[in-house]
């Protein structure tokens, strides 16, 4: 059960040059994660408190999970993705089970990041009496968390959109104590974001600073679906080369999805 929850054995390794934008949010979280992983016998012969967990918080689709998993291929970490709902709904009770398990499996690992995706849906403040279920992860997730303390090999991140959310109690030192604030990107971020992710088959010169200019308030995964779009457009016309006007419709037909999707939620 363990293995469905870690990367893929040949999963395509991703590289900092995926990612694109926020370089002041990639450098404190390589900082706050990379240091600890790598220099753990310097930060112990030093006494420092370890560095256990690290809160990403952010708007959806702005690399919280993709960054994570950047750090973890760097740094050859073992990387462990869970995802809040799912742990909860597919998992009914076998999660904390599971969790233990996953924590054992992570401290026999030269090094690991267990990332907890949507942490909010499990670890909600419960004064509204909601769910057992979170309520008995969320304690146990406390235990593991407290118990590694001469393991200094494990880091855990959570990620979420809704940090007010989060139980008191898992913020508290020794345990998500560290924090993260992945922003919207802002034109020059998003000009990084689409040079990062277009696919290696594009003409050049393509208007990338027209495309940020024109898309504030998106996310860097409503704007890596401009590709899709834009490589659709392409094959359909029998080319292998994502063209200017392929580019400019792809960007179009997003625009025109965001919207239909900001009325239609609102
Ligand atoms: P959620 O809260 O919804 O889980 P998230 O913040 O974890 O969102 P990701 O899953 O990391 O977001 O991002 C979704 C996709 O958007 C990524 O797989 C990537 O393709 C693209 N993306 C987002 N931000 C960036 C970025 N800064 N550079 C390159 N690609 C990005």
């Amino acid at each position: 059960v363990i293995d469905k929850f870690k990367r893929k054995k040949g999963a395509k390794r991703e590289t900092f040059d995926d990612f694109g934008g926020l370089g002041d949010v990639v450098a404190r979280a390589r900082e706050l994660i990379e240091v600890p992983l790598q220099r753990k016998e310097e930060l112990s012969k030093i006494g420092a408190r370890p560095i256990k967990g690290i809160l990403f918080t952010g708007p959806p689709g702005t690399g919280k999970t993709l960054l994570a998993r950047i750090i973890a291929d760097n740094t050859d970490a073992e990387f462990y993705e869970i995802s809040g709902p799912e742990f909860l709904s597919k998992w009914y009770g076998e999660s904390e089970e599971i969790l233990r398990k996953i924590f054992e499996d992570a401290a026999k690992q030269e090094r690991a990041i267990i990332f907890f995706d949507e942490i909010d849906s499990v670890a909600g403040q419960r004064d509204d009496g909601s769910h057992e279920a979170s309520r008995r992860v969320v304690a146990q997730l406390l235990t593991l968390m407290d118990g590694f303390t001469s393991n200094r090999n494990v880091v855990v991140i959570a990620a979420t959109n809704r940090p007010q959310d989060i139980d008191a109690a898992l913020r508290r030192p020794g345990r998500l104590d560290w924090e993260i604030h992945f922003r919207p990107p802002d034109r020059d971020d998003r000009e990084a974001i689409l040079r990062s992710t277009s696919p290696p088959s594009t003409a050049p010169l393509l208007p990338h600073a027209w495309v940020a200019e024109n898309t504030e308030g998106w996310s860097g995964a409503e704007l890596t679906a401009i590709w899709g779009e834009a490589a659709l457009l392409a094959a359909a016309d029998g080319r292998s080369t994502i063209f200017v006007e392929d580019y400019v419709e792809g960007f179009q037909r997003m625009a025109a999805r965001r919207r239909w999707v900001a009325q239609t939620s609102s």
